[in-house]
C-alpha cells in the first residue's frame, strides 16, 4: 500500500546474550503508519519494570536483566514523534510478558480499547496466570496474571487469518504457542513478513530438522509453520524479519522505513 510505513522499536540493546540457546536480547515491537487507519502496533514490548522486580526472582533467567529506560515504548514512541494517544490499535502476537507487558503504558489511550489477541493463546494464558494465588506457573511459562489484567483493556479475539486493515494481514501460527499471529505487511514497492516467536531466529527458518528453539512447545507444528512461511516468503519475494537474532544492532535507533 502506497505510504504505509513501519518502524521497529527495540528493547534490550546493548544487552549480552544469557548463553548461546537463550533467546536473543532484542525485543520488539513494530509501530505501524497505515495511510488509512493511522497508528497501529504490533506487540507491546516489555512493561515497566520488567527487568527488575515486576518479575520473579526464579524466572529471570529466561530474560534480561537489564533495559535502558528509554527503550520502554512509553519513552520510545514520542522519541520517533508519535504519542502514545495517537496508538489506535495494538496487535499482540501472543500473550508472553516480553509481547503484551508494555500494555500498560496504555491505561487510558484509546489503544486500550483496541487490543487484538489470538484467541488460542490468550485462553491459554489466561489459564495459566490465573490458576495460582500468584499470578503464574513454575517453571517459568512466559503468562503473567497482570499482563491481562490492565485497566480498561479490551481484548478483541482473532480466531482465523485475517485482513486487519487493508493491505495488512495476519496468520496464525503454532509451534510456539496454541496460535501466534504473524504478520504480513504489504508495503508499497515490498512485502515484510514478522512471524513473532514462532520462528524466533533465522537459524530455525534454514534449519527446522535441526535446530529447535527451546521455547518451542510443538515441534511438527512449528515445521509446519515454517513451511507456511516459506511459501509466503517465495509469493512474494518477502523479507522476513526474525525477532530473536542477534547482531547488527549497535547504535540502533529507530526509524521509519518503507
Ligand atoms: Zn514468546
Amino acid at each position: 500500500m502506497k505510504g504505509m510505513e513501519y518502524a521497529i522499536l527495540r528493547q534490550g540493546l546493548g544487552v549480552k546474550r544469557l548463553s548461546e540457546d537463550a533467546c536473543g536480547p532484542w525485543y520488539f515491537c513494530v509501530l505501524v503508519k497505515h495511510p488509512s487507519f493511522g497508528y497501529f502496533l504490533y506487540d507491546a514490548g516489555v512493561g515497566p519494570a520488567d527487568d527488575t522486580f515486576r518479575r520473579p526472582e526464579s524466572h529471570m533467567q529466561y530474560g534480561l536483566l537489564s533495559i535502558p529506560r528509554e527503550e520502554y515504548l512509553d519513552k520510545a514512541l514520542p522519541a520517533i514523534g508519535v504519542s502514545l494517544h495517537e496508538i489506535k490499535a495494538i496487535v499482540i502476537s501472543h500473550c508472553h510478558w516480553d509481547h503484551i507487558g508494555g500494555l500498560s503504558f496504555f491505561k487510558g489511550t484509546q489503544a486500550i480499547r483496541n487490543v487484538y489477541v489470538p484467541r488460542d493463546d490468550f485462553k491459554h494464558g489466561l489459564f495459566q496466570s490465573h490458576r495460582t494465588a500468584k499470578g503464574y506457573m513454575e517453571p517459568c511459562d512466559f503468562y503473567y496474571k497482570w499482563n491481562f489484567d490492565v485497566e480498561g483493556a479490551e481484548f478483541h479475539m482473532i480466531e482465523d487469518d485475517v485482513e486487519l486493515f487493508p493491505d495488512v494481514e495476519f496468520k496464525l501460527l503454532k509451534g510456539h504457542t496454541p496460535g501466534t499471529l504473524a504478520m504480513i505487511l504489504h508495503l508499497e514497492n515490498r512485502v515484510v513478513i514478522f512471524p513473532s516467536d514462532t520462528i524466533p531466529r533465522s537459524e530455525n527458518y534454514k534449519d527446522p530438522e535441526n535446530r529447535i528453539h527451546p521455547t518451542t512447545i510443538d515441534v511438527e507444528a512449528f515445521r509446519e509453520s515454517v513451511r507456511i512461511v516459506k511459501t509466503l516468503q517465495k509469493k512474494y519475494n518477502a523479507d522476513i524479519i526474525f525477532p530473536h537474532d542477534d547482531g547488527f544492532y549497535t547504535g540502533y535507533t529507530a526509524r521509519f522505513e518503507k
